[in-house]
C-alpha cells in the first residue's frame, strides 16, 4: 500500500493501470466499517486507490470542517488489511492549487440536502472533478448512504463526459440498523439511542409499502411520526430516482430519504426501492449495477 501525498507521486498509479481498471474510492477520513466496505467492493473490480481528504469546500461557514475527525494513522492501520494499491491523502493545495474548479450541480442538487446545505453539492463536484482528474480511475465507488450526493456526481459525470464509470455500493449500518457515519461520533449516549429514529421511520415506510399503501402523503406522515423523538426533521423525502420529482403515487425506483437533528448532530439515512405491484425490493440507484 503506498502512500501519495503529492501530484509528482500520483505517477506512481501508473504502474498500476495494466492490472486491470484503476478503482477509487474518495473519502474524507475518519474510516469505518462503510468505507471498508467501498474498498472492498473497489477490490473486485480493479486496483484500488483510496483518497483521505477533508474538503473545505463543501462545509458551510457554519458547519464542522474544524471539528471533523482527522486520523490519518489509524485510517491507515484500518485500510492495511485490505491491501488497496495506494492510499492518496493530499493537501489543499495539491487538490485545488489555484484552480478554480467550479461545476454547477444539476436537477439532482434541487431539494434535501441540496436545500438544506445550501454550496454544499458544488462543493462536493468541485473535490470529486479535481480528484477525478488528478487520479485518473476508470471507475468511482460512492456509497448509497449519501444517495443524493451519487446522483448529483453521476448528473456531473455524464453532463462533462468524463471518462469514469460510477459504482454506488449499498450502506453498510450498526447492528441497530443506524448507518454508519464519521458524524456518529459526535453522538452522546442519548442522542445515539434516539437517532434509530431514522431507521424505523424508512423500515415502517417500507412495512406500508409492502401493505400496499402507494400514497406519498401517507408514507411521508409514517416516516414523520417515526422521527418524533429527533429534536428536529429537515426533511423526509420520496424522490423518482430517475428524474427527481416527486410522486403522489409512489412507483418505480424511488428514493426515501429522511434528514434529522439529534442534539448538535445531522444524519441522514435513506432507502432505495424498485416499487411494483406485484412487490418492493430494495435496489441499486445508477442503472447498470451503478453504471452511470
Ligand atoms: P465520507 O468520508 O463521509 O465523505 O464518505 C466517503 C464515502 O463513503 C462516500 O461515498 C460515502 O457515501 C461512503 N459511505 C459513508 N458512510 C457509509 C456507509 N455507512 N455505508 C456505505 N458507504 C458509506
Amino acid at each position: 500500500m503506498k502512500l501519495l501525498r503529492t501530484r509528482e507521486d500520483l505517477r506512481e498509479l501508473d504502474a498500476l493501470r495494466a492490472d486491470g481498471p484503476l478503482t477509487f474510492v474518495p473519502t474524507m477520513g475518519a474510516l469505518h466499517a462503510g468505507h471498508l466496505s467501498l474498498v472492498r467492493r473497489a477490490g473486485t473490480l480493479g486496483p484500488v486507490v483510496v483518497s483521505v481528504f477533508v474538503n473545505p469546500r463543501q462545509f458551510g461557514p457554519d458547519e464542522d470542517f474544524d471539528t471533523y475527525p482527522r486520523q490519518l494513522d489509524r485510517d491507515l492501520e484500518l485500510l492495511g488489511p485490505l491491501a488497496p494499491a495506494a492510499v492518496f491523502a493530499p493537501d489543499r493545495d495539491t487538490v485545488y492549487g489555484d484552480a478554480d474548479a467550479a461545476v454547477e450541480p444539476g436537477r439532482f442538487a434541487g431539494g434535501l440536502c441540496g436545500e438544506e446545505r445550501p454550496g454544499h453539492f458544488a462543493g462536493v463536484l468541485a473535490v470529486v472533478q479535481r480528484l477525478l482528474e488528478l487520479v485518473r480511475p476508470e471507475v468511482a465507488v460512492f456509497g448509497r448512504k449519501d444517495a443524493q450526493q451519487c446522483l448529483v456526481i453521476a448528473e456531473m459525470v455524464r453532463n462533462l463526459g468524463l471518462p469514469v464509470r460510477v459504482v454506488d455500493a449499498p450502506t453498510v449500518r450498526e447492528p441497530d440498523g443506524l448507518a454508519m457515519s464519521s458524524r456518529n461520533a459526535y453522538l452522546g449516549t442519548g442522542d445515539r439511542r434516539r437517532a434509530i429514529c431514522l431507521w424505523e421511520a424508512l423500515q415502517r415506510a417500507r412495512s406500508a409499502l409492502d401493505q400496499g399503501e402507494r400514497r406519498a402523503v401517507r408514507i411521508r406522515s409514517v416516516m414523520m411520526d417515526a422521527l418524533a423523538p429527533a429534536d428536529a426533521v429537515d426533511y423526509v423525502a420520496l424522490r423518482q430516482v430517475d428524474d427527481w420529482s416527486e410522486p403522489v403515487e409512489v412507483a418505480g425506483r424511488m428514493l426515501l430519504a429522511v434528514a434529522a437533528r439529534l442534539g448538535p448532530t445531522r444524519l441522514i439515512d435513506n432507502l432505495v426501492l424498485d416499487i411494483t405491484e406485484s412487490g418492493v425490493r430494495e435496489t441499486s440507484l445508477l442503472d447498470m449495477e451503478g453504471i452511470a
